[in-house]
């Protein structure tokens, strides 16, 4: 069978010490997970189950990549979250047998046009506008979760232009990482090459060309992306 044009190749995200790749096959992405930033979002965090919505895999860029700032927005933000990489199927897994998933963790960025996601919201419309498009997933490498256990507690902060937004502790998130995935297996089948985004502290804000930002948790490889300029094809 030929076909009649040629896809790219499939996105691929760097191993941390190794010249092996991890080959992404989905990005689900936790909404409200810290308690703090559901509340800047005027939300209440006590009263809500987990819930998720996707980016597409190339949407996935790779770390110390200069980003274009997106077109039809004009409130254009970052948010630093713990990405967790799964390298074993699942279905239906229990919190206890959740962690067995996992293939490593990695720094990623949940770029997000938060004037489209609000609109979205507020008129009960799908997020995709303003979740998942093009350079919306900068991660940087993945740490083997041999090389560094289980995470359960980590800083972890995001400045822009050295300016610290965003400051908290992966031990914050209202749903832990065993519970994350525990819970998006209950959906999908979590298939090896799949990203978890679980989520991003408070103090989210917006970007503009030009700026630099900067997202460590420590323990992992430090992400750093630069905002370009709007892509002169959406001009
Ligand atoms: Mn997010």
């Amino acid at each position: 069978m030929t076909h009649v044009f040629a896809l790219p190749d499939r996105p691929v995200a760097a191993i941390e010490g190794t010249d092996q790749v991890f080959p992404v096959g989905r990005i689900f992405c936790i909404g409200r997970n810290y308690e703090a930033h559901a509340r800047e979002m005027g939300k209440d965090p006590n009263r809500e189950a987990p819930f998720f919505f996707t980016k597409w895999a190339d949407a996935l860029v790779p770390n110390g990549t200069t980003i274009p700032y997106p077109p039809e927005t004009a409130n254009y933000h970052f948010e630093a979250e713990l990405v967790i990489a799964i390298g074993r199927a699942g279905t239906k897994v229990s919190v206890a047998d959740a962690l067995d998933l996992v293939f490593g963790y990695a720094v990623g960025l949940d770029m997000t046009r938060r004037d489209l996601q609000l609109e979205a919201r507020d008129k009960g419309r799908p997020w995709d506008t303003g979740k998942n498009f093009a350079c919306s997933a900068p991660m940087a490498a993945i740490r083997r979760v041999g090389d560094i256990g289980p995470m359960t507690a980590a800083p972890i902060r995001l400045t822009v232009n050295g300016a610290v937004k965003q400051d908290a502790d992966i031990a914050d998130l209202i749903w832990d990482c065993a519970e994350t995935i525990a819970h998006v297996s209950r959906f999908e089948r979590l298939l090896p090459g799949d990203l978890i985004f679980t989520g991003t502290p408070a103090g989210v804000g917006a970007v503009v060309p030009g700026d630099v930002v900067e997202v460590t948790i420590e323990g992992l490889e430090t992400l750093r992306v630069k905002i370009g300029d709007r892509d002169p094809d959406f001009a």
